[in-house]
């Protein structure tokens, strides 16, 4: 089968002759007498396109035989069919990989880093490079590089060969293969055994953007992005930045600071909201003592309150009131919540109330011997709920 992207990595419609028609277990694929589709190998993601206006998902290189895997089953009858690549996607693969090359050489030339693994992902692509650390002003320095030898517009050729001739290139890892070996060659740059697709020269890769790095095992994985990926991520950031812009009036240089201090301030005035509802139950909690005053057992329904609040609530009327119970639920949209508790003076356990009255609510509750709290199902209204635990007290 001819490997039409290994003649002209540009060409991106073609015709050929279909061979056979078949499935296997990733869906109904499609055989080829030639073909500009790239399978996916060597780190780079498959192509994707048409073949008689039928979407070609997947192209994968299986027994020798390049399998295009369609959307939907193609005539069986079919004999010739028109393919078509998606452009932007092949593209793409090309400036991402062949920048990936220009790295790659210059960490291995220069600092004497090699590479170890490369990933061409959706948003960006990383490699692992043998080192245990990188530091900013080295990125600086190859970043620098790699753009430098993408600007000289260096030419990119591949070429075929015999293994024997390939070992009189300067190549930078020894070749796994043999029989015929395909070099991809920047001359004075990089020789490199690869079957990916690659640009003519280097200024097709446009420019290189590196956006971090983080330890890996005991390697790190360099995350960058090239080409046209480098103007949306422009383009993105930047709207991002003018909508921040509209919610933060400050320069840009200034953003993080205000932001910063916005935070600050929010989460001082959340402390101070706290202290102050603190505040304002230990009121509350003081005028529901007032008006109880010797009563046996305190009571109070709301609704839609907290538990949390109630627990606040209840330990401050709690201390308050020594001599009494205290029965304090929440009715929420069909949910129960209760805080049960006594003062001081009572010895009670009030988890052996709960376990009596939880089955009324389907719920579940417990804490310290005077204070439990708990919910359960709205399956009672809140008062006859009330009235049974006063009938256990
Ligand atoms: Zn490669």
């Amino acid at each position: 089968m001819r490997k039409l992207y290994y003649i002209d990595p540009y060409k991106m419609e073609f015709e050929s002759q279909v061979m056979r028609v078949d499935q296997d277990e990733r869906g109904y694929y499609v055989i080829l007498k030639e073909t500009a589709f790239y399978p996916t190998g060597g780190g780079q993601p498959h192509d994707t396109g048409t073949l008689n206006e039928i979407e070609v998902i997947d192209v994968e290189e299986v027994d020798g035989e390049v399998r295009h895997y369609t959307e939907e089953k193609l005539d069986s009858d079919t004999e010739y069919v028109q393919g078509s690549i998606n452009q932007d996607r092949r593209i793409d693969h090309m400036q991402q990989h062949c920048g990936q090359h220009i790295i790659s050489a210059v960490f291995d030339d220069q600092f004497n880093i090699p590479t170890t693994s490369f990933h061409l992902g959706k948003k960006t692509v990383t490699i692992d490079l043998n080192a245990e650390a990188l530091d900013d002003d080295l990125l600086q320095q190859v970043e620098q590089q790699v753009n430098q030898i993408i600007r000289r517009n260096h030419p990119v050729e591949t070429k075929w060969m015999s293994v024997e001739e390939a070992a009189e290139y300067p190549l930078r890892k020894p070749l796994a293969v043999n029989g015929e070996v395909r070099l991809v060659i920047i001359p004075n740059v990089d020789y490199n055994g690869c079957g990916g697709t690659h640009p003519s020269s280097t200024g097709e890769v446009m420019a290189v953007k590196f956006l971090g790095w983080t330890k890996n095992k005991k390697q790190v994985r360099l995350e960058f992005a090239c080409g046209y990926r480098v103007l949306d991520m422009l383009g993105q950031k930047h709207r991002i930045l003018t909508e921040m812009k509209q919610i933060v009036p400050k320069p840009e240089g200034e953003l993080v600071e205000e932001v910063n201090e916005l935070i600050r301030s929010s989460r001082k005035k959340d402390k101070k909201m706290a202290d102050l509802e603190e505040q304002l139950l230990q009121y509350e909690a003081r005028d529901i003592v007032s008006e109880s005053q010797d009563n046996r057992v305190i009571q109070r329904i709301y609704e839609g309150r907290s538990i949390k609040m109630l627990q606040s609530l209840g330990k401050s009327i709690m201390e308050e009131a020594p001599h009494a119970y205290l029965i304090l639920i929440s009715e929420q949209k069909d949910q129960l919540q209760f805080v049960l508790a006594h003062g001081s003076d009572i010895d009670r356990n009030m988890n052996e109330v709960a376990k009596q009255v939880l089955p009324l609510i389907e719920g579940k509750g417990g804490g310290k011997p005077n204070f439990v709290q708990g919910g359960g199902k709205k399956n009672i209204h809140a008062d006859v709920f009330a009235d049974r635990v006063k009938n256990v007290l």
